[in-house]
């Protein structure tokens, strides 16, 4: 298949990895790709963007290698199936077909299942990674083409418990109800199970406020390039270390009785905000008993960090909040201690905690989850979520069913209710009442959900798998029918970013000849299933009828459209933060329009000028305050025990991006760090005898994995590491635990019990 001539305009727009988004331009160049083909190519140059100021991460800075991946997809791919006599299906391999034989194939199929096993036979499984606009035209096509409950999108695996938690106290969940920004003025941070420094670097350059005034708290049961800043582990020690803060290295699972002991001592030492707290906080007394139980001796024994130590942090934070008179303090959750079968709780702790001090809603001070994937918060805010509708909605609720089906132009009733979350969902494919064809779109879930294999099988069990995709990942090549889409510099957009500021992505080069949007593929779909529902085929159309979607709902972008955001930008605005309601805002509010200055609105809908700070005036909760809840420690799903005594924690690395299906293709990158590795302590490795480097095999209940051994001090001896970003022997979560949240159904990607030993294979 041939290429698009090289062709494009210089482009301002952001990396297409993480949720830092950081700011990026693009340059076409006009010579020849390493294909000996016309391969349109850029070259990437830093952009000054508030949430990188200026930087980039090894990943940004070769994201071009993206736009000429050697096995890019420019042909749609299917997979013949043959049934014999007795019924056996054998299924072929993937071969080339033209758009019109595979669409006709995924729209035959999907009308055939659903006439036979109902509407809810076909599922939809979106991405974290999409634009705003695709998230929210799945989520249409889902609700009224195929009128299926089944959807829901790889967020749940990253962001769910967050989402849980801070819907739970506030009333609204943005990632960071604040800007990123805001981080630099505060006396302290307590950040918990984020390893910012290696997921996105850039970021950490706001810690440098809160580093030289010893204020950095991290929790990680590995010292991490980001507890490292800290001073942890500097050489010569502690004593010789500028005074930058304090790593707290607790038993895996346990974070939760970190943050209960901490509040156990604000409430014990008289260290609370009580003013705050009697005007603000609901829930308060519930909590107060609560903690009583997790007296810092009692929360040694359980989470491994000494009393003392928790005492010492506590004041910490107090010190730092504005009722004593500090600069303000920070409180931020990532997935360490969020994908875990008591996630929400643990947010829920961490939010008690924030609250106990007076933090949120206050300029300088807050709770904040950090967000990781690129879209993770406009992803979860437009509808491909199971219990949402577009504007963070929930389905269920008759008033925003009635506002979203009159923006579509359909019946409330015919819109379905909510679905499975992921794990459920993919659980059920192929079994006896269970969906038995999947689209999916920006996902690889052969490599990135846990208990993969169980996946695998599940997946094999259908009779159509769709898969949109830019390469042939794992999940790709398992699929009847494969799909090639555009991808970030060939296609305009909007992204929303871990602060919750809406940002426009542009198109630089033109798509590889046989690529389509999937934008396209939603609107063909549509009509070849015999739908009247519009799809509008241009991004800006779509942001349109999103933003009206939104209108009235948490996440109101009803005053934004492409042209406003575009016009903002030109005149020296980075993006605007949602709520923007096409409405003025009240003037009277103090939070507006202190990061960017109040725009004139040259263009566009609105007015608003955005809302850089949430919570200032009143919580999103009917009665305006924020609501603590009391919650307590389980522990995990799966501890170890004598068969399988070790911990195995899994997390990424600087170099690669979730499941790695984009940054495994690129050179530089794969270079670095070309594949899985099992991080274990010197102390443990004797104990097994295994020396670093020799080949180690991981064993849990649901499996074995295998890699070489990388021996480091930066690791509980009860511990074992593992980055989830490849496939086949040295896929990890081959033997995670898919045990989920009950609240948000959040898998425990971050704790399983192993066995560790030497690989005889190996
Ligand atoms: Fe920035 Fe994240 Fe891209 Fe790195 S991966 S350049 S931190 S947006």
């Amino acid at each position: 298949p041939g290429r698009a001539a090289p062709s494009g305009i210089a482009a301002d727009t952001h990396c297409p990895y993480c949720a830092l988004q950081c700011g990026m331009s693009l340059t076409p160049v006009q010579d020849r790709g390493p294909d000996g083909g016309a391969s349109p190519r850029v070259v990437v140059a830093p952009r000054e963007f508030p949430t990188n100021k200026g930087g980039l991460c090894q990943k940004g800075w070769t994201s071009a290698s993206l736009l000429t991946a050697h096995d890019r997809l420019t042909v749609p791919l299917v997979r013949d199936r043959t049934v014999d006599a007795a019924g056996a299906v054998t299924r072929g391999g993937l071969r080339p077909a033209t758009w019109d034989e595979a669409l006709g194939r995924v729209a035959r199929g999907l009308t055939e299942i659903q006439a036979a096993s109902g509407r809810d036979a076909v599922a939809v499984f979106g991405g974290g990674g999409l634009t705003n606009e695709k998230a929210y035209a799945l989520g249409k096509l889902a609700r009224t083409v195929l009128r299926t409950a089944n959807i829901d999108y790889n967020g749940r695996f990253c962001m769910a418990s967050a989402a849980a938690g801070a819907n739970r106290a506030f009333g609204a969940d943005r990632g960071l109800p604040f800007p990123l920004a805001d981080l630099a003025g505060a006396d302290a941070v307590l950040l918990l199970g984020s390893n910012l420094a290696e997921t996105m670097p850039p970021s950490v350059q706001h810690l440098a406020g809160v580093r030289s005034r010893g204020g950095l708290v991290v929790v990680d049961p590995r010292r991490s390039a980001t507890a490292a800043l800290t001073g942890a582990g500097a050489p010569g020690g502690a004593a010789d270390a500028p005074p930058q803060g304090v790593h707290l290295q607790p038993v895996p699972g346990t974070d939760l009785v970190v943050l209960l002991a901490l509040l156990h001592v604000v409430w014990a030492e008289g260290l609370a905000d009580e003013e705050y707290l009697a005007a603000r906080v609901s829930g308060v007394d519930d909590v107060r008993r609560a903690v009583a139980a997790w007296w810092p001796e009692r929360a040694e024994t359980v989470c491994g960090i000494a009393a003392d130590e928790l005492r010492r942090v506590a004041r910490l934070l107090a010190a730092a909040s504005p009722v004593r008179g500090g600069r303000g303090a920070y409180v931020l959750t990532g997935r360490g201690v969020e994908q875990s079968t008591q996630g929400t709780a643990t947010v829920t702790a961490a939010i008690d905690l924030a609250l106990a001090l007076g933090l949120p809603g206050r300029t300088g001070s807050g709770y904040g989850a950090i967000t990781g994937q690129g879209n993770g918060q406009g992803g979860r805010e437009h509808g491909q979520k199971a219990d949402q509708l577009p504007g963070y909605r929930k389905i269920d609720d008759p008033a925003a069913r009635a506002h979203v089906a009159a923006v579509w132009g359909v019946d409330p009733a015919s819109l379905p209710g909510p679905g499975k979350p992921a794990v459920e969902l993919l659980r059920s494919l192929g079994t006896p009442g269970g969906p038995r064809a999947l689209l999916v779109h920006g996902s690889n879930v052969l490599v990135s959900a846990p208990d993969a294999t169980r996946v695998a099988e599940r997946l094999d069990a259908l009779d159509l798998l769709v898969v949109c995709d830019l390469v042939p990942s794992e999940t790709a090549l398992r699929a009847d029918v494969v799909l090639p889409v555009t991808q970030w510099a060939e296609e305009e957009g909007t992204m929303t970013s871990l602060e919750g500021r809406v940002i426009r992505r542009r198109q630089a080069v033109t798509p590889p000849t046989g690529v389509r949007s999937e934008l396209w593929v939603f609107a063909e779909l549509a009509r070849r299933l015999g739908s009247t529902v519009p799809f509008p085929l241009d991004p800006a159309e779509v942001f349109d009828e999103l933003a009206r979607a939104s209108a009235g709902g948490v996440a109101d972008y009803s005053g934004l459209s492409h042209a406003r955001l575009d016009a903002d930008e030109a005149a020296g605005g980075p993006g605007l933060f949602w709520p923007v309601p096409a409405v003025p805002a009240r003037l009277s509010e103090p939070d507006r329009a202190v990061d960017r200055g109040a725009s004139d609105n040259p263009a566009g809908r609105g007015t608003h000028p955005g809302t850089p700070r949430l919570f200032l005036d009143r919580f999103h909760t009917p009665d305006g305050r924020a609501r603590m809840v009391a919650v307590d420690h389980v522990g995990p799903s799966d501890d170890v025990r004598p068969d399988a005594p070790v911990y195995l924690v899994t997390g990424r690395v600087l170099q690669h991006y979730q499941s790695g299906a984009q940054t495994r293709r690129v050179a530089e990158l794969d270079r670095i760090v070309p594949g899985p590795f099992v991080e274990m302590h010197p102390i443990l490795g004797f104990r097994l005898g295994i020396q670093d480097g020799d080949p180690v095999r991981l064993t849990s209940s649901r499996g074995e994995v295998r890699a070489p051994a990388r021996w480091s001090d930066k690791i509980r001896p009860d511990t074992v590491f593992m980055p989830f970003h490849w496939s086949g022997a040295g896929s990890v979560n081959r033997i995670t635990t898919d045990a989920t949240d009950p609240i948000s159904g959040m898998p425990e990607f971050k704790v399983c019990a192993v066995a560790v030993a030497p690989d005889p294979a190996g």
